[in-house]
């Protein structure tokens, strides 16, 4: 009995072995075929910043760059990076999708149940008078309720999206670049499509909610930086602004997009200076143009790998700082986004 144990345990052990080899000289065969290179090696496409020095892949078919997620390269943090957010805004998504329809679920079915008819169909006011309601009267409460929940969270999810857009678009392209040029210039596009459409979508919710009861004012500032936004992105699609050389011109686009804003927060304040929730929403969107300044000035200025060429070449260069701000700043600007939505979603136009 005890012989027959010891087999079964030799023979699961014999097995455990073989599979472990096998799996060793699948990853060897990988490492093989496609090893990580050099900076010098690199295709000249794929020459973007010179002082990472090691750890490329170049030229890999699309099956091998997608499972080198779960691999050390050094792109691996930026994809997941921008990959953590974008499973972050999906995860805020959804929770803020289900609170607010369980929150008009309550709404719709409270006015529902209230009595319709007959002497029950009373109601009290604010001084305690009692006053009829009709059908009529509970009908247009509905509608208004209904309509209002509907036009009030849009631009909020328009912002949700344009950040999910950009977080993706970012991962996919950090993934795939080094399958070949041609992908590797449709995907920086797209990134850069990415980034202008999240500055865009992130002007809907301050704007659409500050000026809700200046619907002119939206126009004007919604349409002025999506005319912004589109004319960033056709000069982007020239694919000579794809370049390293041109690394501080692409920010200064992304930048004076950003500084667009200052002209609708300064009448934001001049506007609603007796607003009990400016210094909050100020210190959220404060602290939002903060990481996106320190992330642009690592982007741009490439440290810390610039001092030490070769040492931060997995961990810890400047577009992986730079990514981690992004995140930061666009959670800060939802935190902004889901006080204005529920100021005017409690307020609507008459606190003023
Ligand atoms: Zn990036």
């Amino acid at each position: 009995m005890m012989n027959q144990e010891k087999d079964h345990q030799n023979l699961d052990s014999k097995r455990s072995k073989k599979m472990k080899n096998k799996k060793n000289n699948i990853e060897r065969n990988i490492r093989e075929k496609y090893p990580l290179i050099s900076y010098q090696e690199l295709p000249e496409y794929m020459k973007d910043n010179e002082f990472i020095l090691n750890y490329y892949r170049a030229n890999w078919p699309l099956k091998q760059a997608f499972f080198s997620i779960f691999t050390w390269h050094n792109e691996t943090l930026n994809v997941w990076t921008h990959l953590i957010g974008f499973i972050l805004f999906m995860v805020l998504t959804i929770a803020n999708a289900e609170h607010i329809s369980q929150l008009a679920d309550f709404m719709t079915m409270f006015i529902r149940n209230f009595p319709t008819s007959g002497d029950a169909n009373i109601s009290q006011n604010s001084k305690g008078e009692t006053t009829r309601l009709t059908d009529q009267h509970l009908q247009m409460d509905i509608t208004l309720s209904e309509s209002a929940t509907n036009e009030a969270t849009w631009p909020f999810y328009v912002f949700l999206a344009g950040a999910m857009l950009c977080l993706l678009s970012s991962s996919i392209c950090h993934l795939f670049s080094c399958h070949s040029q041609r992908l590797n210039l449709f995907l920086v596009q797209i990134d850069y499509v990415g980034i202008t459409i999240m500055i865009i979508t992130s002007f809907f919710p301050p704007m659409y909610y500050i000026f809700q009861c200046s619907p002119h004012w939206q126009v004007v500032y919604l349409t002025g930086i999506t005319i912004l936004g589109v004319c960033t992105i056709i000069t982007l699609l020239f694919p000579v602004f794809s370049t390293g050389k041109y690394r501080s011109f692409r920010v200064g686009l992304f930048m004076s997009m950003g500084c667009f804003g200052i002209f609708p927060a300064i009448h934001a304040l001049v506007v609603n200076w007796s607003d009990p929730m400016r210094n909050v929403t100020l210190a959220y969107e404060s602290s939002m143009a903060l990481c996106y300044v320190i992330g642009a000035t690592f982007y741009v200025s490439r440290v810390p790998e610039k001092w030490k060429p070769g040492l931060f070449d997995l961990v810890g260069h400047s577009h992986q700082i730079f990514h981690t701000f992004v995140v930061f700043g666009a959670l800060a600007h939802y935190g902004a986004a889901r006080i204005f939505l529920e100021y005017r979603t409690r307020f609507g136009c008459d606190n003023r």
